[in-house]
């Protein structure tokens, strides 16, 4: 299975995205925990994303679109969650999955409010103290969703293959909805 994954911060994308990974026995793969990952290692690449991390700016497509290659270049099956972020990422993934004769199965949106989504976002960040959770930044994260993110699901919608999910629903609600969604393409656990 190769699995998208969109909806805005706070929509419940990386928690969903654990859940298929298990049940479909898929790697997850998340660019922000990649990029928080190579911040704490203080790597080359951590170095250079972490002011824009804090911030809760998005990293340049090209050292995005490199990174993604590296990474899905010997998996088969994965559940993509963080990119693509811009229309300019969708088209490179696009690209990059055609070339290799792997297209994606399925794409799902997590559909929430703004409402909701800064509610649970205030809280992650009282709670887990990432710095992108303080409320400059998560108005900035959700301004550059519906400015960047948002034509990148209007792209998926347009092609016809945008499973859409209410994710104002309980987590297992939301899980369930997710997983008739993907039987109903027909895929196997
Ligand atoms: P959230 O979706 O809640 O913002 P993520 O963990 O997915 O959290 O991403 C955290 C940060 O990592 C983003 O705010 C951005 O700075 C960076 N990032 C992750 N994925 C991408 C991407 N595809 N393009 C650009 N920046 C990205």
């Amino acid at each position: 299975m190769r699995i998208l994954i969109l909806g805005p911060q706070g929509s419940g994308k990386g928690t969903q995205a654990r859940r298929i990974a298990d049940v479909y026995d898929v790697p997850h793969v998340a660019t922000g925990d990649i990029l928080r990952r190579a911040v704490a290692e203080g790597s080359e690449l951590g170095e250079r994303v972490a002011p824009i991390l804090e911030r809760g700016d998005l990293v340049p497509d090209d050292l995005m679109v490199d990174l993604i290659r590296e990474r899905l270049a010997d998996e088969d099956g994965f559940v993509l969650d963080g990119f693509p972020r811009t229309v300019p990422q969708a088209e490179a993934l696009d690209a990059m999955l055609d070339e290799i004769g792997k297209p994606l199965d399925a794409v799902l949106l997590l559909e929430v409010s703004d409402d909701v989504a800064l509610e649970r976002l205030l809280g992650r960040g009282a709670e887990e103290g990432r710095p992108d959770d303080a409320p400059d930044a998560i108005r900035n994260r959700l301004r550059l969703y519906h400015g960047l993110t948002e034509p990148v699901v209007e792209r998926y919608r347009g092609e016809g293959t945008l499973l859409a999910v209410d994710g104002e629903q309980p987590i297992d609600a939301v899980s369930t909805a997710i997983e008739d969604a993907l039987e109903s393409l027909g895929a196997r656990r």
